[in-house]
């Protein structure tokens, strides 16, 4: 899969691509990251890539000349990709839309900066993607989420795939919790169920503490209609009841 990145900080990406799973990705060739400067693109001699807001007030916005031209350069060079703006006011980041975006060949993610960007931008893109409610100095640090949050379901990116099943959202419930040595740290203890090595009992005890922790933080993300007859069990098994404590009542949705 491949991610072209347009951006007037490209320094931004340096280190956060060359760690880690994303570099050793990159260095396999499942994964191909091109940070494209949009000061490349600029105008005249001085590659001026912003300007003033037309109707005065507010910061630089940037312009769309380079943005439009460095999505065209991909787009010629490299074949067709889906655009995407990064924008607090696009459509809100989640799991489900990474496992969409991870079918996608190549993505072209274009990062704002200063006020934004000029608003007719919006027509050289697919969609707006914003990671959450709250305003970011520029589009970059999205733009390494998004990536990250898709290049990880790529077969081969993570080590071990299964565990990338297992990672919260993806049931959609929350992960079960991980322990690892020491066995006891002052007097905290590894659950002894972990160490019986009877695999059905730890499938089903990691199970149930997914179920346990996602009706308990994030009860809106089960849906009753769609749990298994083990996982209702599980979940009654866990939380003491829930039949009897009404679904309804407690933000579940019952379906
Ligand atoms: N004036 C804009 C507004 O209120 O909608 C905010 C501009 S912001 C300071 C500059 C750039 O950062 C945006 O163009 C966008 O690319 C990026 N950005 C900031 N917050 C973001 C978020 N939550 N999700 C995605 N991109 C964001």
């Amino acid at each position: 899969m491949e991610f072209h990145v347009a951006t007037l900080f490209p320094e931004m990406f340096d280190s956060p691509l060359k760690a880690s799973l994303l570099k050793k990705a990159q260095e396999k060739g499942i994964l191909r990251i091109i940070v494209h400067n949009l000061r490349d693109y600029g105008l005249g001699r001085h590659k001026v890539a912003d300007d003033y807001s037309y109707g005065g007030g507010g910061g630089m916005v940037m312009r769309i000349e380079p943005i439009a031209e460095a999505i065209e350069a991909v787009q010629t060079q490299e074949g067709r990709g889906r655009v995407i703006l990064m924008s607090p006011q696009g459509r809100l980041f989640h799991q489900d839309m990474a496992k969409e975006l991870v079918r996608e060949e190549r993505l072209i993610l274009i990062c704002g900066h200063y006020e934004g960007v000029d608003e007719r931008v919006t027509s050289f893109a697919d969609e707006e993607i914003s990671i959450g409610d709250y305003v970011l100095t520029g589009g970059e640090l999205p733009a390494l989420v998004v990536i990250d949050a898709v290049a990880r379901l790529i077969p081969g990116v993570v080590g071990c795939s299964g565990s990338v099943e297992e990672d919260s959202f993806y049931h959609p419930f929350l992960d079960y919790p991980h322990y690892t040595r020491p066995y006891e740290f002052r007097g905290l203890k590894v659950p002894e169920i972990l160490l019986s090595g009877n695999h059905e009992a730890i499938r089903r005890w990691r199970r149930k503490e997914a179920l346990r922790r996602t009706y308990q933080r994030r009860p809106e993300l089960i849906r009753v209609s769609a749990l298994s007859r083990e996982d209702r069990a599980l979940l009654d098994e866990g939380i003491g009841g829930v039949r009897d404590m009404g679904l309804n009542g407690l933000g579940i949705e019952a379906g």
